[in-house]
């Protein structure tokens, strides 16, 4: 199979996962241990794998895990990305950060950008999430962190298990004066398959949340970020009666994954998407990174199906809202279907835009049109 023209040198970012071990537990895990076939890579390996990705320019490296300061090397790792000129991310929990790890954060040659999971604002809310006990350290670790002036984004996944707390949760990231809060919908991936049920939302909670959410865009418009953000401003502008605004080319191409993102997990598969370790186009252990990203028949073949008309993408065929869709993010329905791109039963853009109207295709097509 022959790789496409427009196919991307490579891609800009790369989340790394360095462990697959965690000190946590949580529910809406997107990693499961069935998912490795190999044991983690070593700290060699990783290095490797970070100077090949700064030599084909990749612009940002997640360091990810499990949970990524477990790794006795971690700040060994994260020197070796900032030694490039890459930016560096990291994706923690923030219960292991203690002051020596917040000097050594500050230490490295270019402050990295930390991104801190946040789902609840009460200890039993979070601790029924992530596990117990983790609360209080996650509270300590998220506030030395802001306190250092170290750049910090709470990260929530908003689901039936904690969304009443998301007003304080709010309140709680303007008193660390962080400037950005992500908003996520949970993924049916990894360890969130078992617990889908216990995550899912009625349309009435589903309204609940795109209200509040909408509530806090208005009087903090810069704030928040992420996919509940994208929802409650579709729902804001179909209630609004401008489904014009919202016109699209009914084709998919929602998802940058072997576009201009690949993941890379701590047994060295290489996957579209960190959402997406059963995804696999190869393994750097094998091959090196940049062979696969061009030429991984995987990677070809979901290329391929970007833009592809929504009437043929896989659980999408019968939705009424092809013309105000980009296309589903494959990741929360590949563990099912192995098909990618292909849109879960749960989608929530479809939720969202039935909470207003119930049209046809070819009605709305008219309308937009
Ligand atoms: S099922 Fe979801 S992703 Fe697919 S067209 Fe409908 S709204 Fe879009
Ligand atoms: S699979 Fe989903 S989360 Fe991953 S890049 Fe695509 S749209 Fe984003």
């Amino acid at each position: 199979m022959k790789n496409t023209k427009q196919t991307p040198s490579a891609p800009n970012f790369v989340p790394l996962m360095i462990t697959r071990r965690c000190n946590l537990h949580c529910l809406h895990c997107s990693a499961s241990q069935e998912q490795f076939l190999r044991k983690d890579m070593t700290t060699n390996e990783l290095l490797s794998t970070i100077d090949e990705l700064a030599a084909y320019k990749v612009f940002r490296i997640a360091l990810t895990g499990g949970e990524p300061l477990i790794h006795p090397d971690f700040f060994v790792l994260a020197n070796a990305v900032t030694k490039h000129p890459m930016r560096l991310q990291i994706n923690t929990n923030a219960t292991l950060v203690t002051s020596k790890v917040v000097d050594n954060l500050k230490q490295l040659r270019r402050p990295p950008f930390i991104s801190v999971s946040l789902d609840g604002i009460t200890a039993e809310t979070y601790n029924r999430i992530r596990g117990q006990g983790s609360f209080i350290h996650m509270k300590r670790g998220i506030k030395r962190l802001t306190a250092a002036g170290l750049n910090v984004r709470p990260f929530v996944v908003l689901s039936r298990l904690n969304y009443q707390e998301l007003p304080q949760i709010i309140e709680f990231a303007n008193s660390l004066g962080v400037r950005q809060v992500t908003l996520s919908t949970p993924a049916a991936c990894g360890r969130a398959i078992r617990y889908e049920k216990e995550m899912s939302l009625e349309p009435d909670l589903h309204r609940k949340i795109l209200e509040t959410v909408l509530a806090i865009d208005s009087s903090n418009p810069t704030l928040l970020d992420g996919p509940w953000l994208d929802l409650a401003r579709l729902y804001h502008t179909m209630k609004e009666g401008k489904l014009q605004e919202r016109k699209t080319s009914g084709m998919s191409n929602n998802c940058n994954g072997a576009w201009t993102k690949a993941a890379i997990a701590s047994d060295g598969t290489v996957a579209p998407c960190d959402m997406a370790f059963t995804c696999r186009a190869g393994n750097v252990r094998d091959t090196s990174f940049i062979k696969i990203w061009r030429d991984s028949p995987v990677f070809i073949a979901i290329r391929k199906a970007r833009g592809m008309p929504l009437s043929q993408v896989h659980g999408c065929e019968n939705c009424s809202w092809h013309y105000i869709c980009f296309g589903p993010c494959p990741a929360g329905n590949y563990s099912r279907t192995s098909i990618w791109p292909s849109s879960s039963p749960g989608c929530k853009v479809r939720a969202t835009c039935n909470l207003v109207c119930n049209g046809t295709n070819r009605l709305i097509k008219e309308i937009i049109s």
